[in-house]
């Protein structure tokens, strides 16, 4: 009997990291990665080298995350170059209360790791050429059919491609999506986050900053110091209506900074130099059907989040590591991983953690733009409650930084 065919569109954070989680746990199955841009490791500060995932942001990966890629044997490379994080230090400006969260509180080695996009794309792409899994690229999909038992890809140029199960993981603007009539829901938030590399005085000690201001909350996230540099660095993910945004984008480097300054004040001392900005529109995206049979619909094409808790990847990888679970089930009982029970299955499993995660991102940063006075004592409260109650910080902790003893994660572990 010939083996099952899974072909993933989309060679993103996403649909890379679930070829190599099905190359480990279901290594039965024939998989095939498509990929519209040329799959090469993406080298750090190499614009040239970057693809739309695999870009110059950075990404908090939760404790959880590290143990999931630690099982798939990915770990190692990718924590070659991560910062730990070790202390979380939420506040609010004009505001009194602050809270600090520390690993050591909860006995885990870390609250996350900071990993440079370019170089979690290095290390997993590496990995990907290393195995077994096909890859075409660069190959654009051109539109998806599907069937009752799979699903067809036509590629530009007319090629096409059969799957028992076609995995759709091109991101928020799924062409494929839209391709095979499933409907989606969309909520532009009028904001835009910009990312920068920020160099300063003081080292960050594994500290990652949440500042919520009126217009948007700031994030500072530790990164690995680069061989030779005197200056520690953060990178910056900066959530601002998109006037202010545009204005700071056109703005020279130095006012850039005199305002990031005064808005993140002088944790890190004196905030000295700026990596090259990019911007970012943001808007929850949701799918309106995640699985039919012979097709799932995966990471931001399922489910784009706002990024004020660094959450949309950690999710998806949760989803990624249930999805290949479920897979592996159904390949040793010879199901078709295209059966639509399987990924029924799969889609109930994660469809609290789903909702959960996504409620949590969305709600967040209205919570602390409201101008309303009672909405702000509360919301002061609430910083002082978290540093009161252990219980409510341990929940709070969990969902931000996405860290471990989640019931979610223990089932998705490989
Ligand atoms: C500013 C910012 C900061 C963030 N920070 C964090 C964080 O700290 N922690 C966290 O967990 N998450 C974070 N996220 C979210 C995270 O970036 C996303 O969850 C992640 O990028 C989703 O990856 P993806 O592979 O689903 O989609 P994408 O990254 O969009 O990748 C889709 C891939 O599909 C390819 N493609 C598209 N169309 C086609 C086609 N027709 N044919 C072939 N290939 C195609 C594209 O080239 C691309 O490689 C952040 C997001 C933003 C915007």
């Amino acid at each position: 009997m010939s083996a099952s065919r899974v072909v993933i569109a989309g060679g993103g954070m996403v649909g890379v990291s679930l070829a190599l989680a099905l190359e480990r746990q279901a290594p039965s199955l024939d998989v095939t990665l498509v990929e519209s841009f040329p799959l090469e490791p993406p080298e750090a500060g190499f614009e040239d080298s970057y693809t739309p995932s695999f870009d110059a942001r950075s990404t908090a990966l939760s404790y959880g995350s590290s143990l999931l890629y630690s099982g798939w044997g990915l770990w190692d490379g990718i924590a070659a170059q991560v910062r730990l994080i070790d202390t979380i230090h939420v506040s609010e400006q004009g505001c009194f209360g602050s809270t600090l969260m520390r690993a050591a509180d909860y006995q885990w080695p870390a609250l996350g790791y900071v990993v440079e996009n370019a170089w979690l794309g290095n290390s997993l792409l590496r990995a990907l050429l290393d195995g077994s899994v096909r890859t075409v690229s660069p190959a654009r999909v051109e539109r998806a059919e599907s069937r009752d038992d799979g699903a067809s890809l036509v590629l530009e140029g007319g090629d096409r491609l059969e799957a028992d199960l076609l995995v759709v993981a091109d991101g928020a603007n799924s062409s494929l999506r839209t391709s095979l009539g499933i409907g989606h829901r969309e909520h532009r938030y009028a904001q835009q986050a910009i990312i920068a590399n920020i160099g300063h005085r003081l080292d960050h000690e594994g500290r990652a900053f949440e500042r919520f201001t009126p217009r948007g909350p700031l994030a500072m996230l530790p990164l690995p110091r680069e061989p030779g540099a005197s200056r520690a660095r953060s990178a910056l993910v900066w959530t601002l209506p998109q006037a202010d945004a545009e204005a700071l984008l056109d703005s020279s480097d130095g006012d850039f900074l005199a305002r990031l300054q005064k808005e993140f004040g002088y944790r890190l001392g004196r905030l000295e130099q700026l990596g090259k900005r990019h911007s970012y529109p943001l808007a929850l995206v949701e799918a309106e059907e995640q699985v039919r049979s012979g097709v799932v619909v995966m990471g931001n094409a399922a489910h784009a989040l706002h990024p004020v808790a660094g959450q949309g990847f950690n999710l998806a990888l949760r989803d990624v590591a249930r999805l290949a679970s479920c897979l592996a089930q159904a390949v040793e009982r010879g199901t078709s991983p295209g059966d639509l029970e399987v990924l029924l299955g799969y889609r109930d499993a994660q469809a609290t953690d789903q909702a959960q995660t996504t409620a949590f991102s969305d709600r967040l940063p209205d919570l602390f733009m409201q101008e309303d006075l009672a909405v702000s004592a509360l919301r002061d409260l609430g910083l002082f409650a978290l540093d009161l109650a252990p219980g409510l910080k341990r929940e709070f902790v969990r969902r931000t930084a996405g860290v471990a003893a989640s019931t979610e994660y223990r089932d998705v572990r490989p």
